[in-house]
């Protein structure tokens, strides 16, 4: 199959491109890339005229819930939904039942999204077995199966020896450890962020400093065993300075913000108790959502991921503490960082490509993918114009735990190729 995308303003900081272009895209590569290139006859052609193309999307933050909770997503949901947000690769967390902890849960979830063709799946492993930081997973056995990186998420790992034995062997393999921070003394059952919030509403209390002093520690054992550490979805101001801290010592950190946490804060949450704004870590203050996208601008957040954690109906539809932590957001993110983030003027579209597509693929050590003749065809394109409002009928998701749902948003995907495929296009997700 042979396409032409027509009329596109490609945008690829990588190669400094900024420009209106034709794209040629043949047997799973960039094939041309011109100002203006005339149709032939084997050529399907999409005139995308006022829309951007850019590197494929890369989410480095995805439960897929499968093997184990497929009432919540599956591969193949949770895939169509990856591909209706605009993604060509997405990373899958290892709190699956069994746990992704061994080889053989690597190749079923590889198998699994190769037969749903609907974007590429590298998935994250557990750093320790069945996620509970007392002993090594196989990570070796893993990064043989495709493991793309290590994360204990969902938990933070508690043992600050335990973690270092993590780091030095992962470092073995040239793989990220993502940390999901959390220190489970200081957080205890907390539910929302510690504050005149969970005074107000009488919930329990969820510190930044539970975040914060296991960020700092991760960093200190980076620096001690040389093992490149991400921390994942970082919520805090000073949680950020002590990032800022370790990069400017030439410690290999790198961390990613979350659309919700740049968005919305703990204020949103009333006496409605909406638990679609119930997730691990909790929404911040305002002052957290000011510092978070301060470090979008100055660098030193690397990666916008989702976090998407898909979780049935019945299960929201709970007490507040009762309710499991976590919303979806693959289908939202692209639209979400348009509006808030570029249309708001804090970035621009080539930013904005270093966080979703060049960053996430060089903390997974995957292929950097270019809009130039000869590389992979992985390429998302979307109309950044398109106003739209989301809805729970919309999704490919299995599960809609959105707290974006009703929100108006500007800019949507339109189209997708993964490895030269037609994922998406013109806004529907191919079979
Ligand atoms: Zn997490």
């Amino acid at each position: 199959m042979k396409y032409l995308l027509k009329g596109v303003r490609a945008v690829d900081p990588a190669i400094g491109l900024d420009v209106q272009r034709d794209i040629v895209i043949e047997d799973g590569v960039i094939a041309q890339v011109e100002a203006s290139i005339a149709p032939t006859e084997d050529m399907i052609v999409l005139e995308r005229e006022g829309c951007v193309a850019i590197p494929g999307l890369v989410d480095v933050h995805v439960h897929l819930r499968d093997p184990g909770f497929e009432y919540k997503e599956a591969i193949e949901t949770g895939t169509a939904a990856a591909a209706h947000g605009g993604f060509t690769d997405i990373c899958s967390m290892a709190n699956t039942n069994p746990v992704t902890d061994e080889a053989a849960i690597i190749d079923y979830v590889i198998d699994k999204a190769n037969e749903a063709g609907h974007c590429t799946v590298h998935p994250a492993g557990a750093c320790t077995k069945g996620l509970a930081g007392e002993s090594l997973a196989e990570m070796g056995d893993m990064v043989a199966h495709g493991a793309a990186a290590f994360t204990d998420d969902g938990r933070g790992i508690q043992d600050a020896g335990m973690m270092r034995r993590v780091m030095d062997y992962a470092k073995m393999f040239d793989k990220v450890i993502m940390s999901h921070c959390q220190d489970d003394g200081l957080v205890g059952k907390g539910q929302v962020n510690e504050g005149p919030v969970s005074t107000k509403l009488g919930l329990a209390g969820w510190p930044a400093a539970g975040e914060e002093v296991q960020i700092q520690r991760d960093i200190v054992l980076s620096e001690l065993t040389g093992c490149p550490i991400h921390i994942q979805h970082l919520t805090t101001a000073h949680g950020l300075d002590l990032v800022r801290d370790g990069k400017a010592r030439g410690v290999a950190v790198t961390c990613e913000a979350t659309p919700h946490h740049l968005v919305l804060c703990d204020e949103d949450i009333t006496t409605t108790y909406d638990t679609n704004l119930k997730m691990n870590p909790p929404l911040r203050s305002k002052a957290d959502n000011a510092a978070l996208i301060e470090a979008v601008k100055d660098g030193t957040v690397d990666v916008i991921a989702t976090d998407h954690a898909p979780h049935a109906a019945f299960e929201k539809e709970r007490e507040f503490e009762l309710a499991p932590f976590g919303i979806t957001g693959l289908e939202t993110s692209l639209g979400i960082v348009n509006t808030y983030l570029v249309e708001a003027g804090h970035i621009d579209l080539n930013r904005m490509v270093e966080l979703m597509c060049i960053n996430p693929r060089k903390i997974l050590r995957i292929e950097q993918v270019t809009l130039e003749p000869g590389s992979t065809a992985d390429i998302t394109v979307f109309d950044p114009a398109a106003k739209w409002t989301v809805e729970a009928d919309g999704m490919y998701s299995k599960s809609q735990n959105s707290p974006f749902i009703g929100f108006e948003l500007i800019g949507k995907p339109t189209d997708v190729f993964c490895k030269g495929k037609l994922t998406l296009e013109d806004g529907v997700v191919t079979a």
